[in-house]
């Protein structure tokens, strides 16, 4: 199904991190869909020692003048500390994560920070494979930063918006795309790429 045009896709900038002395900055991203507001991401709120290496400097999703109460649904690309740890905010709503990287965020060490993943209240849909969430908005596997890890396609009728997390850390992973999910991504031949550790959106050469 194609999506109404009118979908809006919105980053947050809720934190930085700093990794090998360079500001990776922290987004999550608010896709306004007629039938729903879907939040991709929760990112950090508070700091934990596990992390203390990267120095998050923090602007949790509590603090943006966003209004919580208004996500309907919650999408998480991947378990990764950096886009879990607001998902204790979102209890009572359905947060949609394929069901490998639930299973690996459970299980395997030093993967996320656990406590993190299960909070109190947190309530997991667990989807295999290809989704559709809403009319033209679409969770795809997209393997490679992590086994689990999801992108969210918008089809607006001509070529896809997408929201891919960590599927691409920065530009030149999707330049030259080597993963299965970077790969998909080019295969796709979207107009722009949301990243979650870039300001800007990417797009492909002309
Ligand atoms: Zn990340």
């Amino acid at each position: 199904m194609t999506a109404p045009s009118s979908i809006l896709i919105t980053p947050i900038h809720v934190g930085d991190l700093l990794a090998e002395g360079e500001v990776m900055p922290i987004y999550v991203h608010v896709i306004d869909h007629p039938d729903a507001r879907v939040l991709v991401d929760t990112g950090m709120t508070e700091l934990h020692p596990a992390v203390a290496d990267l120095d998050p400097r923090l602007h949790p999703l509590t603090e943006e003048g966003f209004d919580l109460d208004t996500v309907d649904m919650v999408v998480n690309t991947h378990l990764h500390f950096d886009h879990c740890g607001g998902n204790k905010l979102f209890t009572g709503r359905p947060i949609y994560v394929q069901r490998q990287e639930l299973d690996d965020a459970r299980s395997e060490d030093e993967y996320t920070i656990r406590d993190w993943v299960d909070p109190p209240g947190v309530r997991y849909v667990p989807v295999d494979g290809e989704f559709e969430l809403l009319p033209g908005l679409r969770l795809l596997p997209a393997p490679g930063h992590t086994r689990g890890t999801q992108i969210v396609v918008v089809d607006t009728g001509e070529r896809p918006l997408i929201v891919a997390g960590d599927t691409a850390v920065w530009f030149g992973e999707l330049d030259k795309p080597s993963t299965p999910g970077q790969l998909l991504i080019r295969a796709l031949n979207p107009e722009l790429v949301w990243l979650s550790h870039v300001h800007e959106p990417w797009r492909p050469a002309r």
